[in-house]
């Protein structure tokens, strides 16, 4: 019985194998609660590495800084933008939309040819749940059946003890995590002011800061393998992704029913039995509760747990490894060895090819945009033979270097330009600058009313940043 954080009954969940349900609900729909046990492995080994890598990322990312300009800061409050070091604006929102469009495609095309491997090695919902907080877990609790005695003894000194050290250790990281998911919003300088306040300066962050503290301790303490099959929307699309050429984590039916308990001495082949030993290795070991037995399920996250825990029975029993492994439904049934196919060939040059687009974009966008606009309801004047119009110039200076700018005409030529002022406009990096000009053209050379005009703008070695299309506006009888 039990579980966990509360006192409702713990069900084994070693013997389900066929169900209809979610891995993790009883027929009643209660919750059985999960006590995986603690994986080991080659699999393992190379999840525990890649999973030190990510955390560094996560937590030195904030810090780390490209010309002044930080990593990665996306703060919606402020709209203010930044990745890989370069500023975005709402000016490049064309870029972000297509990005996320980039993104979206990248990951169902990923995920029809390499299944979940995202969910297994890079979500930050198992980075954390397998490689933070559960390792917290086994540290104070133990391995699975201590878990499991724990969870079924009384409230004495000592699972009191246990369970307050756990709680707390999830309540203070998810306070860190807390923290720096701010720094990737308003950047680590402003989350650090913050705390030097204190809470009584800043009342509404520290909510906000003690909400999300609250949100993550309820996902890691509580929710956790439920997100992944509940709550996320990728576990959901799995149905509609995967095919039987999908990469997965497989149990080899083929090779292993006809499973039965192992016996000393005993001729497998000869007795008619496959190579799974029914031992449950795979199904104790599961974080989400299953039994990869069952075939592929939308509880799996492609942990490799099992691939483990199976290949360490396979090695004790003297059999080949690979009864539970990476490998296609069709690789299984036609009992083929794994092949990087022509079709994951081909995909991974497309992948290869949308991320390289998303980088031309990002790159190819300008440090700089200008806009010249008409103040509302201006019109032209004329003197001395010559027609004026005025604009409203806006400079927007992308990079992080100090610009001095020039504003030319293109066409038509001839064009006069009054600055009022210098007519050098000195831009701040990452400054955005607005000013009037007026644009004077002799009388003779603007044929229409609406005349096209392209007006640059150039920095002090004569480069143009960027240029602007717009009308410049003369009488109606220009047009006979
Ligand atoms: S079935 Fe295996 S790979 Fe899938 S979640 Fe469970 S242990 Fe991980
Ligand atoms: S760990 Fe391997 S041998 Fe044991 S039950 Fe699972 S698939 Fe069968």
């Amino acid at each position: 019985m039990s579980t966990e954080p509360g006192s409702s009954p713990f069900v084994e969940i070693e013997n389900d194998t066929f169900r209809n349900s979610v891995g993790t609900m009883d027929e009643t729909g209660k919750r059985k609660w999960v006590f995986p046990r603690k994986p080991k492995g080659k699999y393992t080994n190379y999840r525990n590495y890649a999973s030190y890598a990510m955390l560094a990322l996560f937590f030195g990312l904030p810090f780390v800084k490209i010309n002044g300009n930080p990593f990665l800061l996306i703060n919606v409050i402020d709209r203010r933008f930044f990745i890989l070091g370069q500023p975005f604006y709402l000016q490049d929102f064309f870029i972000l939309a297509l990005g996320a469009v980039t993104s979206v495609i990248f990951v169902m095309l990923f995920t029809v040819v390499f299944g979940r491997i995202f969910c297994g090695w890079l979500c930050p919902q198992t980075l954390f749940m397998e490689m933070v907080f559960r390792k917290i877990e086994y540290w104070i609790e133990g391995d699975r059946n201590k878990q499991m005695k724990l969870d079924r003894q009384e409230w004495d000194a000592e699972k009191i003890r246990k369970r307050l050290l756990k709680w707390s250790a999830f309540a203070f990281i998810s306070l860190v995590i807390a923290h720096f998911m701010f720094m990737y919003i308003v950047g680590y300088e402003e989350v650090f002011r913050i705390m030097a306040e204190g809470p009584e300066n800043h009342s509404l962050k520290f909510l906000v800061m003690i909400f999300f503290t609250l949100t993550f301790y309820f996902v890691f303490a509580w929710l956790r393998e439920q997100v992944c099959t509940l709550v996320c929307p990728y576990g959901r699309l799995q149905g509609v992704l995967i095919d039987k050429q999908t990469i997965n984590v497989y149990y080899d039916f083929k090779r292993g029913e006809g499973r039965s308990k192992w016996r000393n001495n005993e001729d497998r082949k000869a007795a008619g039995k496959g190579d799974c030993i029914d031992c449950h290795q795979c199904v104790v070991v599961c974080p989400t509760g299953i039994d990869i037995r069952n075939g592929q399920q939308l509880e799996c996250v492609n942990c490799t747990a099992c691939i483990d825990a199976c290949d360490e029975v396979m090695d004790k029993v003297g059999l080949p490894r690979g009864l539970v492994r990476y490998a296609t439904e069709a690789e299984i049934e036609n009992q083929d060895s794994f092949k990087f196919t022509s079709r994951m060939k081909a995909t991974t040059v497309f992948l290869a090819l949308l991320i390289g687009f998303l980088g031309f974009l990002m790159y190819d966008r300008g440090s700089m945009e200008a806009k010249f606009i008409k103040p509302a309801g201006s019109t032209f004047f004329i003197k001395d033979d010559k027609i004026t119009n005025t604009f409203i110039y806006t400079l927007l200076n992308k990079s992080n270097e100090k610009k001095i700018l020039t504003i030319k005409v293109l066409t038509p030529v001839n064009a006069e330009i009054n600055y009022f002022g210098s007519e050098k406009i000195i831009l701040k990096g990452d400054e955005i600058l607005k000013g009037n000009i007026n644009i004077t053209f002799p009388e003779k050379d603007i044929k229409f009313s609406k005349q096209n005009m392209v007006i640059g703008v150039f920095d002090e070695k004569g480069e143009m940043l960027d240029s602007f299309e717009t009308t410049f506006e003369g009488p109606f009888k220009l047009l006979l």
